[in-house]
């Protein structure tokens, strides 16, 4: 079962990156080919039934597999970033994080008005980060119609936060 197989490859890191944080960090999924199509697979799987125009992934880690979803679903991906990286304009917001604060931003011309857009991040914690990249797919006219995570850390709630946006909230594996 994947979910096994992703707990089992997934490294807990203790205090990273502070103390108190157990990190959990995917970067060993990357060394195994095998499970990251499987991976890439199984998120497409989940999300049959749902109406994607554009998937729309999160810096830095909703990098690693936002673009090979997108190019499965044969759909376009955009890139949300953090602030002063994407070269064109572009609208931004700031949010709080699990550890710290940051804002996000999106080109301008990214999604067209009543676009629907599949938001994709590698971990899903308190939802503060989504739910930005939520308001900046709003902003640009778009409609967010579905959220797809390798992780989802329930104990954390971050679901109840994006309920309001919809409750097409998928994962892989959750603690
Ligand atoms: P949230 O905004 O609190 O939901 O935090 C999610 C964001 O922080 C995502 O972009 C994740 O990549 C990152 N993040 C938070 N905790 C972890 C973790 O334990 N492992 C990997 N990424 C994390």
């Amino acid at each position: 079962m994947i979910e096994t197989k992703i707990k089992s490859t997934v490294r807990d890191v203790i205090d990273f990156p502070k103390p108190g944080i157990v990190f959990k960090d995917i970067t060993p999924i990357l060394k195994d080919p095998a499970l990251c199509i499987n991976i890439t697979r199984e998120l497409a799987e989940q999300l049959k039934g749902i109406e994607i125009d554009v998937v729309a992934g999160i810096e830095s880690r909703g990098f690693l597999f936002g673009p090979a979803l997108a190019q499965l679903l044969n759909v376009p991906f955009v890139p949300i970033r953090k602030v002063g990286k994407l070269p064109y304009k572009t609208v931004q917001q700031s949010y709080d994080l699990e550890y710290g604060k940051a804002t996000i931003e999106v080109h301008e011309d990214a999604l067209l008005k009543g676009q629907k857009v599949l938001i994709h991040d590698d971990l899903l914690a308190t939802g503060g980060t989504v739910v930005a990249a939520s308001k900046l797919i709003m902003q640009l006219g778009a409609e967010v119609t579905g959220y797809s995570f390798i992780i989802a850390l329930d104990f954390l709630k971050g679901r109840l936060r994006l309920e309001p946006y919809t409750k097409q909230i998928f994962s892989l594996a959750s603690y």
